[in-house]
Protein backbone atom coordinates (compact mmCIF):
# COMPACT_ATOMS: atom_id res chain seq x y z
CA UNK A 1 0.00 0.00 0.00
CA UNK A 2 2.18 2.63 0.83
CA UNK A 3 4.83 4.44 3.12
CA UNK A 4 5.01 6.42 6.10
CA UNK A 5 7.20 8.62 7.29
CA UNK A 6 7.47 8.52 11.64
CA UNK A 7 8.70 11.54 13.36
CA UNK A 8 10.14 10.50 17.11
CA UNK A 9 11.13 7.85 19.01
CA UNK A 10 9.94 7.64 22.55
CA UNK A 11 7.07 5.53 24.37
CA UNK A 12 4.73 6.63 21.73
CA UNK A 13 6.09 5.95 18.68
CA UNK A 14 7.86 2.57 19.35
CA UNK A 15 4.27 1.21 19.90
CA UNK A 16 2.78 2.78 16.15
CA UNK A 17 6.33 1.19 15.10
CA UNK A 18 5.51 -2.17 16.28
CA UNK A 19 1.96 -1.83 15.13
CA UNK A 20 2.94 -0.78 11.53
CA UNK A 21 5.29 -3.81 11.54
CA UNK A 22 2.63 -6.23 12.14
CA UNK A 23 0.53 -4.47 9.63
CA UNK A 24 2.83 -4.74 6.87
CA UNK A 25 0.15 -4.76 4.04
CA UNK A 26 -0.88 -1.37 4.44
CA UNK A 27 2.99 0.42 5.92
CA UNK A 28 5.16 -1.67 3.28
CA UNK A 29 7.92 0.73 4.23
CA UNK A 30 8.48 3.20 7.33
CA UNK A 31 10.86 5.70 8.04
CA UNK A 32 11.97 6.13 11.68
CA UNK A 33 13.16 9.61 11.99
CA UNK A 34 14.51 11.04 15.15
CA UNK A 35 16.39 13.29 17.28
CA UNK A 36 18.63 10.62 18.55
CA UNK A 37 18.95 8.16 15.53
CA UNK A 38 20.80 5.98 17.94
CA UNK A 39 16.85 5.18 19.46
CA UNK A 40 15.31 4.85 15.54
CA UNK A 41 18.15 2.02 14.61
CA UNK A 42 17.56 -0.09 17.82
CA UNK A 43 14.04 -0.40 17.06
CA UNK A 44 14.97 -1.35 13.57
CA UNK A 45 17.28 -3.74 15.20
CA UNK A 46 14.89 -5.19 16.98
CA UNK A 47 11.88 -5.45 14.31
CA UNK A 48 13.83 -6.21 11.24
CA UNK A 49 13.70 -9.92 10.44
CA UNK A 50 9.85 -10.07 12.06
CA UNK A 51 8.33 -7.86 9.64
CA UNK A 52 7.68 -7.86 6.06
CA UNK A 53 7.85 -3.67 6.46
CA UNK A 54 11.02 -2.63 5.03
CA UNK A 55 12.04 0.16 7.69
CA UNK A 56 14.67 3.16 7.09
CA UNK A 57 15.89 5.44 10.15
CA UNK A 58 17.26 8.75 9.49
CA UNK A 59 18.26 11.74 11.59
CA UNK A 60 16.41 15.13 12.01
CA UNK A 61 15.95 18.25 14.17
CA UNK A 62 11.74 18.37 13.47
CA UNK A 63 12.42 22.02 15.08
CA UNK A 64 13.80 23.18 11.72
CA UNK A 65 11.90 22.94 8.42
CA UNK A 66 14.24 22.72 6.45
CA UNK A 67 15.67 19.54 7.67
CA UNK A 68 12.33 18.45 7.85
CA UNK A 69 11.66 19.06 4.12
CA UNK A 70 14.58 17.61 2.95
CA UNK A 71 13.93 14.41 4.79
CA UNK A 72 10.51 14.68 3.09
CA UNK A 73 11.85 14.92 0.07
CA UNK A 74 14.48 11.72 0.06
CA UNK A 75 11.85 9.40 1.71
CA UNK A 76 8.62 10.57 -0.34
CA UNK A 77 6.30 9.12 2.36
CA UNK A 78 2.45 9.07 1.65
CA UNK A 79 1.82 10.00 5.26
CA UNK A 80 3.79 11.59 7.92
CA UNK A 81 2.89 10.49 11.80
CA UNK A 82 4.06 13.41 13.96
CA UNK A 83 5.43 11.54 17.39
CA UNK A 84 7.31 13.88 18.82
CA UNK A 85 6.00 16.10 20.51
CA UNK A 86 3.45 18.96 20.92
CA UNK A 87 6.25 21.61 20.36
CA UNK A 88 7.05 20.08 16.84
CA UNK A 89 3.40 20.15 15.51
CA UNK A 90 3.89 23.57 13.47
CA UNK A 91 7.04 22.86 12.14
CA UNK A 92 6.19 19.37 10.98
CA UNK A 93 2.95 20.51 9.50
CA UNK A 94 4.80 23.45 7.36
CA UNK A 95 7.11 21.01 6.02
CA UNK A 96 4.16 18.99 4.96
CA UNK A 97 2.39 21.62 3.50
CA UNK A 98 5.70 22.27 1.08
CA UNK A 99 6.23 18.70 -0.03
CA UNK A 100 2.45 18.00 -0.22
CA UNK A 101 2.11 15.40 2.19
CA UNK A 102 -0.57 14.01 4.71
CA UNK A 103 -0.15 15.09 8.53
CA UNK A 104 -1.39 12.97 11.30
CA UNK A 105 -0.13 13.60 15.14
CA UNK A 106 -1.73 12.92 18.42
CA UNK A 107 -1.17 16.01 20.45
CA UNK A 108 -2.21 19.42 19.80
CA UNK A 109 0.57 22.10 19.70
CA UNK A 110 1.66 23.97 22.17
CA UNK A 111 4.64 26.69 22.57
CA UNK A 112 7.36 25.92 25.06
CA UNK A 113 6.91 29.27 26.97
CA UNK A 114 2.85 28.61 28.07
CA UNK A 115 1.54 25.54 29.63
CA UNK A 116 -1.98 26.33 27.25
CA UNK A 117 -3.78 23.49 25.29
CA UNK A 118 -5.63 25.07 22.50
CA UNK A 119 -6.28 24.19 18.86
CA UNK A 120 -6.12 27.74 17.41
CA UNK A 121 -2.64 27.52 16.05
CA UNK A 122 -3.41 24.38 14.05
CA UNK A 123 -6.88 25.08 12.98
CA UNK A 124 -5.06 28.23 11.89
CA UNK A 125 -3.67 25.54 8.59
CA UNK A 126 -7.48 25.00 7.67
CA UNK A 127 -6.69 26.73 4.75
CA UNK A 128 -3.63 26.60 3.11
CA UNK A 129 -3.89 22.47 3.70
CA UNK A 130 -7.18 22.72 1.81
CA UNK A 131 -5.95 24.47 -1.01
CA UNK A 132 -2.89 21.95 -0.92
CA UNK A 133 -5.34 19.60 -1.22
CA UNK A 134 -4.13 17.16 1.57
CA UNK A 135 -5.34 15.85 4.87
CA UNK A 136 -4.15 17.18 8.84
CA UNK A 137 -5.54 14.01 10.65
CA UNK A 138 -5.22 16.14 14.82
CA UNK A 139 -5.21 13.78 17.97
CA UNK A 140 -4.92 10.15 16.85
CA UNK A 141 -3.72 9.15 20.44
CA UNK A 142 -6.35 7.71 22.69
CA UNK A 143 -7.36 11.14 24.46
CA UNK A 144 -7.82 12.85 22.12
CA UNK A 145 -8.36 10.37 19.68
CA UNK A 146 -10.70 7.26 20.42
CA UNK A 147 -12.38 9.21 22.45
CA UNK A 148 -13.33 11.53 19.44
CA UNK A 149 -14.18 8.41 17.69
CA UNK A 150 -15.98 7.36 20.39
CA UNK A 151 -18.60 10.76 20.55
CA UNK A 152 -18.73 10.28 16.78
CA UNK A 153 -19.75 6.70 16.81
CA UNK A 154 -22.17 7.67 19.27
CA UNK A 155 -23.34 10.66 17.17
CA UNK A 156 -23.98 8.80 14.53
CA UNK A 157 -25.69 5.74 16.17
CA UNK A 158 -26.81 5.95 19.21
CA UNK A 159 -28.02 9.53 19.71
CA UNK A 160 -30.45 11.85 17.74
CA UNK A 161 -28.55 14.50 20.42
CA UNK A 162 -25.71 14.60 23.04
CA UNK A 163 -25.83 16.57 25.40
CA UNK A 164 -23.46 15.88 28.33
CA UNK A 165 -20.04 13.55 27.63
CA UNK A 166 -18.22 12.87 30.29
CA UNK A 167 -14.56 11.52 29.30
CA UNK A 168 -12.81 9.77 32.41
CA UNK A 169 -9.26 8.32 32.42
CA UNK A 170 -8.50 5.16 34.27
CA UNK A 171 -5.27 4.21 34.96
CA UNK A 172 -5.04 1.39 37.40
CA UNK A 173 -1.58 0.45 36.52
CA UNK A 174 1.34 -0.10 39.57
CA UNK A 175 4.87 0.62 38.68
CA UNK A 176 6.25 0.31 42.05
CA UNK A 177 7.84 4.00 41.96
CA UNK A 178 6.97 6.58 44.21
CA UNK A 179 6.67 8.92 41.64
CA UNK A 180 6.80 8.87 37.83
CA UNK A 181 4.80 9.59 35.29
CA UNK A 182 3.49 7.32 32.44
CA UNK A 183 4.22 9.38 29.61
CA UNK A 184 6.54 12.24 28.73
CA UNK A 185 6.58 13.74 31.78
CA UNK A 186 7.40 17.31 31.38
CA UNK A 187 3.80 16.95 28.88
CA UNK A 188 2.06 15.47 31.97
CA UNK A 189 3.41 17.27 34.55
CA UNK A 190 2.62 20.46 32.71
CA UNK A 191 -1.19 18.87 31.86
CA UNK A 192 -1.92 18.25 35.52
CA UNK A 193 -0.08 21.05 37.18
CA UNK A 194 -2.45 23.32 34.50
CA UNK A 195 -5.82 24.69 36.01
CA UNK A 196 -8.96 22.58 35.59
CA UNK A 197 -11.97 23.80 32.96
CA UNK A 198 -14.87 22.12 31.20
CA UNK A 199 -17.02 23.29 28.95
CA UNK A 200 -20.56 24.18 29.85
CA UNK A 201 -23.13 26.00 27.68
CA UNK A 202 -20.51 27.20 25.31
CA UNK A 203 -18.37 28.64 27.71
CA UNK A 204 -15.23 27.40 29.53
CA UNK A 205 -15.41 27.02 33.15
CA UNK A 206 -11.98 27.62 34.91
CA UNK A 207 -11.47 25.20 38.15
CA UNK A 208 -8.74 25.81 40.13
CA UNK A 209 -5.76 22.09 39.63
CA UNK A 210 -7.67 19.16 40.84
CA UNK A 211 -10.28 21.10 42.62
CA UNK A 212 -12.87 18.90 41.65
CA UNK A 213 -12.75 15.45 42.43
CA UNK A 214 -15.08 11.91 42.48
CA UNK A 215 -14.72 9.07 42.97
CA UNK A 216 -15.81 6.16 40.68
CA UNK A 217 -15.50 2.29 40.25
CA UNK A 218 -14.56 1.38 36.81
CA UNK A 219 -14.88 -1.81 35.51
CA UNK A 220 -11.59 -4.17 35.19
CA UNK A 221 -10.13 -1.37 38.18
CA UNK A 222 -12.16 -0.87 40.66
CA UNK A 223 -12.68 1.97 42.75
CA UNK A 224 -10.59 5.63 42.04
CA UNK A 225 -10.36 8.70 43.00
CA UNK A 226 -10.42 11.09 39.31
CA UNK A 227 -10.08 14.63 38.89
CA UNK A 228 -11.15 16.87 36.68
CA UNK A 229 -8.84 18.28 34.21
CA UNK A 230 -8.51 20.22 31.12
CA UNK A 231 -8.02 18.69 28.26
CA UNK A 232 -7.37 19.50 24.73
CA UNK A 233 -10.78 17.66 22.86
CA UNK A 234 -13.04 19.83 25.04
CA UNK A 235 -12.24 22.31 22.37
CA UNK A 236 -13.07 20.45 19.12
CA UNK A 237 -15.85 18.18 20.43
CA UNK A 238 -17.64 21.01 21.58
CA UNK A 239 -17.91 22.29 18.19
CA UNK A 240 -18.36 18.92 16.71
CA UNK A 241 -21.29 17.13 18.59
CA UNK A 242 -24.01 18.42 17.97
CA UNK A 243 -26.13 19.66 20.95
CA UNK A 244 -23.70 19.58 23.81
CA UNK A 245 -24.49 21.36 27.15
CA UNK A 246 -21.79 20.11 29.02
CA UNK A 247 -18.10 18.15 28.38
CA UNK A 248 -15.97 17.57 31.37
CA UNK A 249 -12.79 15.34 31.24
CA UNK A 250 -11.63 13.30 34.79
CA UNK A 251 -7.98 11.48 35.16
CA UNK A 252 -7.13 8.97 37.97
CA UNK A 253 -4.32 9.92 40.33
CA UNK A 254 -3.43 8.03 43.47
CA UNK A 255 -2.73 9.74 46.90
CA UNK A 256 1.01 9.07 46.77
CA UNK A 257 1.60 10.76 42.81
CA UNK A 258 -0.80 13.80 44.22
CA UNK A 259 1.54 14.31 47.26
CA UNK A 260 4.56 14.15 45.64
CA UNK A 261 3.51 16.33 43.05
CA UNK A 262 2.38 19.12 44.94
CA UNK A 263 5.88 18.74 47.19
CA UNK A 264 7.52 19.16 43.97
CA UNK A 265 5.29 21.99 42.60
CA UNK A 266 5.55 23.84 45.84
CA UNK A 267 9.40 23.76 46.00
CA UNK A 268 9.24 25.26 42.34
CA UNK A 269 10.27 21.88 40.51
CA UNK A 270 7.39 21.79 37.84
CA UNK A 271 7.89 25.33 36.71
CA UNK A 272 8.53 26.35 33.40
CA UNK A 273 10.51 29.65 33.79
CA UNK A 274 13.91 29.48 33.56
CA UNK A 275 16.32 29.81 36.19
CA UNK A 276 20.19 30.95 35.92
CA UNK A 277 21.92 27.50 37.92
CA UNK A 278 25.31 27.84 38.11
CA UNK A 279 25.38 30.16 34.70
CA UNK A 280 23.71 28.14 32.73
CA UNK A 281 19.94 28.55 31.84
CA UNK A 282 18.08 25.60 33.05
CA UNK A 283 14.19 24.94 32.81
CA UNK A 284 13.38 23.61 36.41
CA UNK A 285 10.31 21.40 34.74
CA UNK A 286 13.02 19.68 32.21
CA UNK A 287 15.38 18.98 35.04
CA UNK A 288 13.12 17.48 36.78
CA UNK A 289 12.11 15.18 33.47
CA UNK A 290 16.19 14.09 33.64
CA UNK A 291 16.20 12.92 37.05
CA UNK A 292 12.66 10.66 36.93
CA UNK A 293 12.59 7.56 35.27
CA UNK A 294 12.31 7.42 31.95
CA UNK A 295 8.50 6.21 31.04
CA UNK A 296 9.70 3.69 28.65
CA UNK A 297 11.49 1.85 31.24
CA UNK A 298 8.30 1.76 33.51
CA UNK A 299 6.71 -1.15 31.05
CA UNK A 300 8.29 -4.23 32.58
CA UNK A 301 7.46 -3.38 36.42
CA UNK A 302 4.19 -2.20 35.36
CA UNK A 303 0.91 -4.49 36.62
CA UNK A 304 -2.58 -3.16 36.21
CA UNK A 305 -5.13 -2.01 34.07
CA UNK A 306 -6.27 1.07 32.23
CA UNK A 307 -9.92 1.70 30.98
CA UNK A 308 -10.81 5.05 29.20
CA UNK A 309 -13.69 6.40 27.62
CA UNK A 310 -16.63 8.02 28.06
CA UNK A 311 -19.76 8.52 29.30
CA UNK A 312 -22.81 10.09 27.04
CA UNK A 313 -26.14 11.53 27.79
CA UNK A 314 -28.54 12.29 25.69
CA UNK A 315 -31.52 12.08 23.81
CA UNK A 316 -32.86 9.00 20.95
CA UNK A 317 -36.42 8.99 19.78
CA UNK A 318 -37.50 11.77 21.82
CA UNK A 319 -36.49 9.62 25.09
CA UNK A 320 -33.16 10.29 27.73
CA UNK A 321 -30.30 7.62 26.94
CA UNK A 322 -27.40 6.99 28.70
CA UNK A 323 -24.56 4.95 26.89
CA UNK A 324 -21.20 4.90 27.94
CA UNK A 325 -18.31 3.09 25.30
CA UNK A 326 -14.56 2.29 27.03
CA UNK A 327 -11.70 -0.01 26.73
CA UNK A 328 -9.52 -1.71 28.71
CA UNK A 329 -6.06 -2.37 28.60
CA UNK A 330 -3.85 -4.66 30.56
CA UNK A 331 -0.30 -3.31 31.19
CA UNK A 332 1.45 -6.34 31.41
CA UNK A 333 -0.42 -7.81 27.86
CA UNK A 334 1.09 -4.60 26.28
CA UNK A 335 4.24 -5.40 27.52
CA UNK A 336 4.14 -8.99 25.93
CA UNK A 337 3.37 -7.83 22.70
CA UNK A 338 5.05 -5.25 22.17
CA UNK A 339 7.71 -4.34 25.33
CA UNK A 340 5.90 -1.13 26.51
CA UNK A 341 3.09 -0.46 29.18
CA UNK A 342 -0.62 0.51 28.36
CA UNK A 343 -0.14 4.39 28.30
CA UNK A 344 2.26 4.20 25.00
CA UNK A 345 0.12 1.22 23.67
CA UNK A 346 -3.53 2.87 24.02
CA UNK A 347 -1.75 6.40 21.97
CA UNK A 348 0.58 4.20 20.08
CA UNK A 349 -2.33 1.95 18.41
CA UNK A 350 -4.65 4.67 17.43
CA UNK A 351 -1.63 6.73 16.11
CA UNK A 352 -1.43 3.32 13.63
CA UNK A 353 -4.64 3.74 12.43
CA UNK A 354 -4.78 7.03 11.90
CA UNK A 355 -1.91 6.98 9.74
CA UNK A 356 -3.48 3.90 7.84
CA UNK A 357 -6.93 5.26 7.45
CA UNK A 358 -5.07 8.16 6.11
CA UNK A 359 -2.67 6.87 3.87
CA UNK A 360 -5.06 4.38 1.97
CA UNK A 361 -7.56 7.02 1.54
CA UNK A 362 -10.20 6.41 3.64
CA UNK A 363 -10.11 9.42 5.02
CA UNK A 364 -8.76 12.28 3.45
CA UNK A 365 -10.45 15.32 3.25
CA UNK A 366 -7.93 18.21 2.30
CA UNK A 367 -7.94 20.57 5.35
CA UNK A 368 -7.36 20.07 8.75
CA UNK A 369 -9.13 18.13 10.58
CA UNK A 370 -9.92 16.89 14.30
CA UNK A 371 -10.87 13.17 14.59
CA UNK A 372 -14.44 13.19 15.12
CA UNK A 373 -15.07 14.92 12.18
CA UNK A 374 -14.58 11.56 10.18
CA UNK A 375 -16.76 8.62 9.52
CA UNK A 376 -15.80 6.56 12.51
CA UNK A 377 -17.37 2.94 11.29
CA UNK A 378 -13.53 2.16 9.90
CA UNK A 379 -11.56 3.52 13.30
CA UNK A 380 -14.57 1.38 15.25
CA UNK A 381 -13.78 -1.95 13.34
CA UNK A 382 -9.34 -1.09 13.26
CA UNK A 383 -9.67 -1.05 17.05
CA UNK A 384 -10.84 -4.16 17.75
CA UNK A 385 -8.64 -5.76 14.76
CA UNK A 386 -5.37 -4.28 16.22
CA UNK A 387 -5.86 -4.34 19.96
CA UNK A 388 -8.06 -1.76 21.50
CA UNK A 389 -11.90 -3.59 21.58
CA UNK A 390 -13.99 -1.45 22.85
CA UNK A 391 -16.93 -2.46 25.72
CA UNK A 392 -20.49 -0.79 25.30
CA UNK A 393 -22.81 -0.38 28.51
CA UNK A 394 -26.12 0.84 28.34
CA UNK A 395 -27.00 1.43 31.86
CA UNK A 396 -23.70 3.35 32.97
CA UNK A 397 -23.52 5.10 36.53
CA UNK A 398 -22.86 8.55 36.14
CA UNK A 399 -20.86 11.23 37.30
CA UNK A 400 -22.87 14.20 39.11
P1 LIG B 1 8.70 10.71 24.41
O1 LIG B 1 9.36 11.80 25.14
O2 LIG B 1 8.84 9.29 24.91
O3 LIG B 1 9.16 10.71 22.88
C1 LIG B 1 9.28 11.88 22.13
C2 LIG B 1 10.20 11.58 20.97
O4 LIG B 1 10.27 12.74 20.17
C3 LIG B 1 11.61 11.23 21.38
O5 LIG B 1 12.07 10.18 20.59
C4 LIG B 1 12.37 12.52 21.11
O6 LIG B 1 13.73 12.36 20.75
C5 LIG B 1 11.64 13.03 19.89
N1 LIG B 1 11.84 14.45 19.73
C6 LIG B 1 11.67 15.44 20.63
N2 LIG B 1 12.03 16.63 20.12
C7 LIG B 1 12.44 16.38 18.85
C8 LIG B 1 12.94 17.20 17.81
N3 LIG B 1 13.08 18.51 17.95
N4 LIG B 1 13.27 16.60 16.66
C9 LIG B 1 13.13 15.28 16.47
N5 LIG B 1 12.66 14.45 17.42
C10 LIG B 1 12.32 15.01 18.60
O7 LIG B 1 7.15 11.10 24.32
P2 LIG B 1 5.90 10.12 24.17
O8 LIG B 1 6.22 9.05 23.20
O9 LIG B 1 5.40 9.78 25.52
O10 LIG B 1 4.84 11.11 23.53
C11 LIG B 1 4.83 11.41 22.13
C12 LIG B 1 3.64 12.29 21.79
O11 LIG B 1 2.42 11.61 22.11
C13 LIG B 1 3.59 13.60 22.57
O12 LIG B 1 3.21 14.62 21.69
C14 LIG B 1 2.51 13.37 23.60
O13 LIG B 1 1.88 14.57 23.98
C15 LIG B 1 1.57 12.49 22.81
N6 LIG B 1 0.65 11.70 23.64
C16 LIG B 1 -0.67 11.66 23.26
C17 LIG B 1 -1.58 10.93 23.99
C18 LIG B 1 -2.97 10.80 23.52
O14 LIG B 1 -3.71 9.96 24.03
N7 LIG B 1 -3.43 11.55 22.53
C19 LIG B 1 -1.19 10.21 25.22
C20 LIG B 1 0.24 10.23 25.48
C21 LIG B 1 1.11 10.98 24.72
P3 LIG B 1 14.87 11.97 21.83
O15 LIG B 1 14.81 10.50 21.89
O16 LIG B 1 16.11 12.51 21.27
O17 LIG B 1 14.46 12.64 23.14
Amino acid sequence: MGKALIIGCGGVASVAIHKCCQNSEVFEEICIASRTKSKCDALKAKLEGTTKTIITTAQVDADDVSQLVKLIKEVKPDVVLNLALPYQDLTIMDACLECKVHYVDTANYEPLDTAKFEYKWQWAYKEKFEKAGITALLGSGFDPGVTGVFSAYAQKHEFDEINYIDILDCNGGDHGYPFATNFNPEINIREVSAKGSYIENGKWVETEPMEIKRVYDFDGVGEKDMYLLHHEELESLALNIKGIKRIRFFMTFGQSYLTHLKCLENVGMTSIEPIMYEGKEIVPLQFLKAVLPDPASLGARTVGKTNIGCIFRGKKDGKDKNYYLYNICDHQECYKEVGSQAISYTTGVPAMIGAMLVMNGTWQKPGVHNIEEFDPDPFMNALNKWGLPWIEDRNPTLVD
